[in-house]
């Protein structure tokens, strides 16, 4: 196969695109992805104090990377679960990849936050990846707000959101689906939260990862088997081979139609949100859901 740009030998085939790429015109094509996701959305300008969440995965490296390389100001927030099998080895692996890269990084320790997430997982009945992406949601949120961020990216790909909204939609539940989509504004002390890769695929992103020879942590969470969302993951790659560019056509009209009624009927049905009575996060009852965890370990 050869090159779709410039007729050279190409190494990634995008049966989506109908194209494929030599290594330097599929990171042409990456920049651009990204670059048409940031306008399309009203995401953020250079004058924005962008705050990346960084998990140590190939998606949050790789949307580093490629921000700081568009000259975004762009720092990261990793944070460090305490889990024995895999923190510590994710940590140093961000810790590297942005001292090689200059980017400033700060690094926040739920142990001393006493939210160790085993510690967790241990306490608490329902499942703990629920638990562990509110820990970590309120504390980017929150960290981002403190410093003076204006903007919190994260590196959700294309993959991620289809699969999301494919079980939002399966529950039709009004909440979640009214708070999907690439961009939620800042409101009620929410820091504006964006996601630069949705129109690319975990598959674009790793073979970004690879042509820039990222070193990305390849450790699972021990606690990450059995995740629904890999389930929906692979019944959307099925369909994806069956029918190219599907994934994308989903998730774009879903912006283009969906997003808005459900918007709609979730600001009809909720209530606005109070200062939690403990630490002043926004939430629906008196005390947010992390001071509830925190309040359950405390016993
Ligand atoms: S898989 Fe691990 S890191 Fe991810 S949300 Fe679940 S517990 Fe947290
Ligand atoms: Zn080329
Ligand atoms: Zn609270």
């Amino acid at each position: 196969m050869k090159c779709t740009r410039c007729k050279q030998k190409a190494v990634v085939a995008l049966p989506s695109h109908n194209a494929g790429f030599c290594p330097s015109c599929y990171l042409e094509y990456f920049k651009r992805q990204v670059e048409k996701a940031i306008k399309a959305q009203n995401m953020f300008s250079f004058e924005d104090k962008i705050l990346v969440a960084i998990s140590g995965g190939k998606d949050s490296l790789a949307l580093t990377l490629q921000l700081k390389e568009l000259g975004y100001n762009v720092s990261g927030l990793h944070i460090d679960l305490n889990i024995p099998e895999s923190s510590a080895e994710v940590r140093k692996t961000v810790e590297d990849f942005c001292t090689l890269q200059s980017i400033p990084l700060y690094v926040l320790e739920m142990k001393k936050e006493g939210l160790s997430i085993p510690e967790v997982k241990k306490r608490l009945s329902r499942p703990i990846c629920s638990a562990c992406g509110q820990i970590k949601r309120y504390h980017f949120n929150l960290f981002a707000k403190e410093k003076g961020f204006t903007v919190l990216a994260t590196g959700h790909n294309l993959d991620d959101e289809v699969a999301r909204l494919f079980a939002n939609t399966l529950r039709w539940d009004i909440d979640y689906l009214s708070d999907q989509g690439p961009v939620l504004k800042e409101e009620q002390g929410f820091v504006k939260k964006v996601k630069p890769l949705y129109r690319l695929t975990e598959f674009e992103t790793a073979n970004y990862a690879f042509l820039k020879g990222i070193n990305y942590s390849y450790k699972p969470c021990p606690f990450s088997k059995g995740a629904s969302f890999t389930f929906y993951k692979k019944l959307i790659a099925s369909l994806e081979q069956e029918q190219p560019g599907r994934k994308l056509n989903f998730y774009e009209t879903f912006l283009k139609q969906g997003q808005k009624p459900f918007k709609l009927a979730a600001s009809r049905k909720n209530s606005p949100l109070n200062a939690c009575s403990r630490c002043g996060y926004p939430t629906s009852g008196e005390i947010c859901g992390v001071c509830r965890i925190k309040e359950l370990l405390a016993c």
